[in-house]
């Protein structure tokens, strides 16, 4: 088995990227084992803090090492809340006061396309020179009001038109299978199928 070290503790997140990986021969270790602190996050583009978080764990730890990072964008605010959307509503960190200010934010807006994005990158190395990069986006819009009480997040606010539902209203299996970060992890298998990524 190939060590890899995951720049997460989201015991949900951990679960899905070992289920996914582990038949490809990885060995899946969160960060915390190694006392790794959480890395900052302070670019302006999602695959330039998943590439922070990734080099940060994988120097920390001596290993290969993958992170994500992920965040709800929004048309017609000019993509925003992005890569802020974890503090939307500022410190500490609520989904609730989040989802106010997006409503808030959306009251007189015809426009309300909205795509969940996530990125996922791998280093064999601190200083790799190419690191794996798979991204998944999933298209839907932002309601007028919550409704749903699964997921997390967003999830409440975010409308798939094809299921009349928001993604708070699908069953776990369900939504990773087509979310966001679902969509970027069946991309990172092909990729890892498709090259040799052996450590160097
Ligand atoms: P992170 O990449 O885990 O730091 O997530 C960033 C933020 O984006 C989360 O705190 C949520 O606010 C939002 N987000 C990312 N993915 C989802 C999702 O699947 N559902 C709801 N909110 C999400």
């Amino acid at each position: 088995m190939k060590k890899l070290v995951i720049a997460s503790n989201n015991p949900g997140k951990l679960r899905e990227i070992n289920r996914i990986l582990a038949p490809l021969g990885f060995e899946v270790l969160p960060q915390a084992r190694f006392d790794i602190p959480e890395a900052e996050e302070p670019h302006f583009t999602f695959v330039e803090n998943a590439l922070a978080k990734a080099r940060h764990a994988s120097r920390l730890a001596g290993l290969p090492a993958l992170a994500d990072d992920s965040g709800i964008c929004v048309e017609a605010l000019n993509g925003e809340p992005g890569v802020h959307s974890a503090r939307f509503s500022g410190e500490p960190r609520s989904d609730e006061r989040n989802n106010q200010r997006l409503l808030e934010r959306m009251k007189d807006r015809e426009n309300r396309r909205a795509h969940y994005y996530c990125v996922i990158v791998m280093v064999r190395h601190p200083d790799d020179p190419q690191p794996l990069i798979a991204e998944g986006a999933w298209h839907g819009g932002i309601t007028r009001a919550a409704r749903g009480s699964g997921g997390f997040g967003y999830d409440p606010l975010f409308w798939l038109p094809e299921l009349a539902k928001t993604a708070a209203e699908l069953a776990p299996d369900h939504k990773n299978r087509i979310s966001h970060r679902g969509l970027a992890l069946a991309r990172l298998v092909e990729l890892l199928r498709s090259r040799d990524y052996a450590a160097v």
